[in-house]
C-alpha cells in the first residue's frame, strides 16, 4: 500500500472538530509536527526499522522545531506551553507512522527532560537540560534493571559517596536511546534497601567504566535503540546528584505524565491505523466488492471509532486535571487501561496475512523473491492461509468434540465451525465472532476455540 493513500484518506478519523481545550496555537503546533513527520520520518520508517536505529540528526531537527521543550521554561530554551500543547504534539507525532522514532523522541521530551527541569539545580539545567532541549544532547531515562522494572523500589544499581564523587556500579536494561545517549537520568541506590534509598543522578555516558551491552531485539519499535547498560565503578561528580533519596517519590509522580503521554500516543496511533484500515478496505476487493463495505467491517470500524472517542475523552479528562495541577492518577489509569486493551485488537484481521508480514523484510533477505511481482507473493500467501485455516478449523472441531461434554454445546459449536470451514474457509462473515464463540460453549470449549482460532 503506498504511503500517499494515508494522507489522501477520507474520512479523516482524526479530523473531528477540535476539543474545546485546543486553541489555534495548539492546532498550528499539531500541523507543524504532522508535516515534520510526513516529510522527515514516515518516508524512511521501513529503512530505519531494518537498520534498528534512526539518524542522530533527527534529534537536532526535532530540537530545532522546539519539540523537546514544549512545556519547558523559556529560560532553558523551551516554549513554556501547557499540557494541551503536548497533546497536540503527540497527535502530530502519530503521523510518523513509526513507533520507534515516536518512543525515542518522547523519552527525551516527556520522560527525561521534565524530571531534570523539575528536580535539577540551575547549574545542572544549564549543563544538561538546555543542550538537550536544543537537540544537541540525546537523553535517556535509566530505571529498569534485569531484576525488575515495575518494582522500582527494588533497584540494585548502587552509588556510594567517595569525597566529592559518587561511584556507581550496576546494570540497567531496556534503556531507550541507550546506545547513543549523551547523558542518562539514572536511578541509583544511595541509601538503605526499599523505596526510601533511591536517588536520581545525571550520568554522562563518556564516564570511564560505562559500557553498552547488547542492543535488544524487539518485536516492535524497531528503529528505537533499546539497550543493556553496565556501570563498573563509574565516578561522577557529586554535584550531578539530584535530591538525595527522593528518587522513588519522583518516579511515582513523574510516571503519571509518562503514562498519560503513552495513552495519548496509543489513541492517536489507533486513529492512524484505522485511517489506514479504512483505506485498505476501500482498495481491497473480495467477492466483487471493497471488503470495507462488508457489514462486519463497518461494524468493526464503528466499534474502533467508539473506543477511540471514549479513549480520547478519558485522556483529555486526565490531561485537564494535570494541566490544572491536580491529581489524575485514577483518570490516567482509566484511559491507559481502555486504550492499551482496545488498541491491540482489530485491523490485522482486515488485512489477513498482509497485516502480519513485514513485506519489505522478506524481499530483502531472499533476493530471488525480489524478481517476482508482489501480487504473486500475496496470492501465494493467501493460498497458504486458506490451506492452514482449513486445517486449523478441522483441528479445533476434533479437539472440541473430544472436550465437549453435553450434546447441545457440541451441536452448536460444531455446526457453526463446520459450516464455516466447508462453505467458505476464509470469509470472515461466515465465522462465529469471538463473542458468539464465547457465548455458546462450556469453559473448556470456549478456551480451545479462542486459543486456537484467534
Ligand atoms: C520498548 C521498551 C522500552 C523501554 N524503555 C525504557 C527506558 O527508557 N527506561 C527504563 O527505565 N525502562 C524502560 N523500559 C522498561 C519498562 O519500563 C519495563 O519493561 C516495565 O517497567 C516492566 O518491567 P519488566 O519488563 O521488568 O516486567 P516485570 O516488572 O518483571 O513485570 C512482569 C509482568 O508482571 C506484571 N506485574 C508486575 N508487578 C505486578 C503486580 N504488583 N501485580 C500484578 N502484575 C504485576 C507486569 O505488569 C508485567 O506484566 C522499556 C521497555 C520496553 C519494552
Amino acid at each position: 500500500m503506498s504511503q500517499t493513500s494515508i494522507t489522501q484518506a477520507t474520512p479523516h478519523v482524526g479530523e473531528a472538530p477540535a476539543f474545546p481545550y485546543f486553541n489555534e496555537e495548539h492546532a498550528m503546533l499539531r500541523e507543524t509536527v504532522k508535516q515534520f513527520c510526513l516529510k522527515e520520518i514516515a518516508p524512511y520508517g521501513e529503512e530505519w526499522d531494518e537498520a534498528g536505529i534512526f539518524p542522530r540528526e533527527l534529534f537536532k531537527k526535532a530540537g530545532d522545531l522546539g519539540l523537546f521543550g514544549i512545556r519547558t521554561d523559556p529560560k532553558w530554551g523551551g516554549s513554556g506551553l501547557d499540557w494541551w500543547a503536548t497533546a497536540a504534539y503527540v497527535d502530530g507525532l502519530s503521523y510518523a507512522n513509526n513507533g520507534g522514532v515516536g518512543m525515542a523522541l518522547m523519552v527525551q521530551s516527556d520522560m527525561t527532560l521534565p524530571a531534570l527541569e523539575e528536580l535539577g539545580t540551575d547549574e545542572q539545567r544549564e549543563e544538561f537540560l538546555k543542550p538537550a532541549v536544543a537537540g544537541d544532547y540525546i537523553a535517556a531515562l535509566g530505571i529498569s534493571e534485569p531484576g525488575g522494572g515495575s518494582d522500582v523500589a527494588n533497584i540494585k544499581t548502587r552509588a556510594r559517596f567517595d569525597g566529592d564523587d559518587l561511584v556507581i556500579s550496576g546494570q540497567k536494561l531496556w534503556i531507550t536511546n541507550g546506545t547513543r545517549s549523551d547523558f542518562i537520568l539514572l536511578a541509583v541506590r544511595t541509601g538503605d534497601e526499599g523505596y526510601k534509598g533511591i536517588s536520581f543522578v545525571i550520568f554522562p555516558t563518556n564516564t570511564p567504566g560505562f559500557s553498552v551491552g547488547k542492543k535488544l531485539k524487539k518485536i516492535g519499535n524497531l528503529s528505537s535503540d533499546t539497550a543493556e547498560l553496565f556501570f563498573d565503578n563509574c565516578r561522577v561528580p557529586r554535584r550531578y546528584l539530584l535530591e538525595l533519596n527522593k528518587g522513588f517519590y519522583y518516579v511515582m509522580q513523574n510516571f503519571q505524565g509518562e503514562r498519560l503521554v503513552a495513552a495519548l500516543g496509543a489513541v492517536h496511533k489507533m486513529e492512524r491505523a484505522l485511517e489506514f484500515a479504512i483505506n485498505y478496505g476501500k482498495e481491497r476487493e473480495a467477492f466483487g466488492q471493497p471488503i470495507g463495505s462488508f457489514q462486519v467491517w463497518r461494524h468493526r470500524f464503528a466499534e474502533h471509532l467508539t473506543s477511540i472517542e471514549a479513549g480520547k475523552w478519558l485522556c483529555y479528562r486526565a490531561l485537564d486535571l494535570i494541566n490544572r495541577g491536580q491529581e489524575a492518577v485514577r483518570e490516567i489509569t482509566y484511559g491507559e487501561t481502555l486504550l492499551l486493551r482496545s488498541g491491540s485488537k482489530g485491523h490485522v484481521r482486515l488485512h489477513a496475512d498482509h497485516g502480519r508480514v513485514r513485506l519489505h523484510h522478506r524481499i530483502s533477505d531472499r533476493p530471488r523473491l525480489a524478481r517476482r511481482p508482489l501480487e504473486y507473493h500475496r496470492r501465494r500467501r493467501l493460498r497458504n492461509h486458506e490451506r492452514d485455516h482449513r486445517q486449523t478449523v478441522e483441528a479445533v472441531a476434533q479437539s472440541l468434540w473430544r472436550n465437549c461434554f453435553n450434546r447441545q454445546c457440541r451441536h452448536n459449536i460444531f455446526s457453526q465451525l463446520f459450516s464455516a470451514a466447508v462453505s467458505n474457509p476464509c470469509s470472515a462473515r461466515h465465522f462465529p465472532s469471538k463473542d458468539d464463540a464465547l457465548s455458546i460453549g462450556t469453559p473448556l470449549a470456549q478456551y480451545s476455540i479462542v486459543e486456537t482460532i484467534y
